[in-house]
């Protein structure tokens, strides 16, 4: 029996719109920390030459997690909004001390700003009509956000499309895919991706035991499981060393390495468009 494991954010939001209060609300709050007012056009340059980096090299700017790299840093507006603060905040001389820093960027400027997004989900373009279409299938959700904000999407996104709400009862929220645990040894240590210096680290038992409790529930394997997400190291990575098929919900931000390898890949997939989604796992 197939089992789909679905990622949310990213996947079934367009996390670049819904992500644009948090960023709005992010620079605003950099300005003023280096004296400048909002939209001050030199802070706004720094912003805008970071995201040109970012773009133009992916695999040199990853998402560091306990001191390692865990995921590219491009994909995901939240996190593209570190360097670039940290870069601002060099260029004007302010804010040095390492752990202040940390707490101001990572604490109180995220949580604040990240609380301007909540209640506006921006889902992408079909989302509602796939998970409707999903009705009766094995179909779960697996997020590392909270359970309860994921299935207050899913519930919104009812009221877009009926249909979509049997899927509130089947989010598996805080799967921790960030977290690597060396002392788990349920999947290779590592894999290489061309085009990519660094090891993509596989070894994400919190994500795993969330996949493997559905799978052993619907009486399946990993060579039964279909794991769909947007960023390829974090949602897909693991599942696939394991034997599960994946497809890759790709954005004009996804690094052309991780595409290239899921395009080559005998179980892998790029998904374009969310429609595909029905077809490539129960087709
Ligand atoms: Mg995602």
């Amino acid at each position: 029996m197939t089992v789909l494991a679905l990622d949310f954010d990213g996947t079934m939001t367009d996390a670049e719109a819904e992500g644009r209060p948090f960023c709005v609300g992010y620079l605003e709050d950099v300005c003023a920390l280096v004296g400048r007012r909002a939209n001050d056009p030199e802070v706004m340059a720094i912003a805008a030459e970071v995201e040109a980096d970012l773009i133009a090299a992916p695999a040199a700017h990853p998402f560091l997690w306990m001191g390692r790299a865990v995921a590219p840093a491009t994909v995901d507006p939240y996190l593209r909004m570190v360097p670039i603060a940290h870069r601002i905040l060099d260029r004007f001389d302010a804010f040095h001390g390492a752990a202040d820093r940390g707490r101001l960027l990572g604490s109180v400027l995220y949580k604040y700003n990240y609380a301007k997004t909540l209640g506006r989900p921006v889902f992408r373009a079909g989302a509602g009509a796939v998970l409707r279409e999903l009705a009766g299938r094995e179909a779960w959700i697996v997020t590392n956000s909270d359970t309860h904000a994921v299935a207050g999407k899913v519930a919104a996104l009812d009221r877009e499309t009926p249909g979509c709400a049997w899927l509130t009862s089947r989010v598996r929220g805080h799967a921790r895919k960030f977290d690597v645990d060396d002392s788990w040894t349920g999947a290779p240590a590592e894999l290489a991706l061309p085009g990519l210096e660094r090891p993509v680290l596989l070894r994400r038992r919190e994500y795993h035991d969330i996949l493997k409790t559905i799978i052993d529930a619907a009486g399946a394997t990993f060579a039964d499981l279909v794991v769909i997400g947007d960023i390829f190291e974090l949602d897909l990575a693991m599942p696939l060393a394991l034997g599960a098929r994946v497809g890759l919900v790709v954005s004009q931000h996804t690094p052309a390495y991780e595409r290239a390898y899921v395009t080559a890949h005998p179980r892998a997939r790029v998904i374009e468009d969310l429609a595909e989604i029905p077809g490539f796992a129960f087709g």
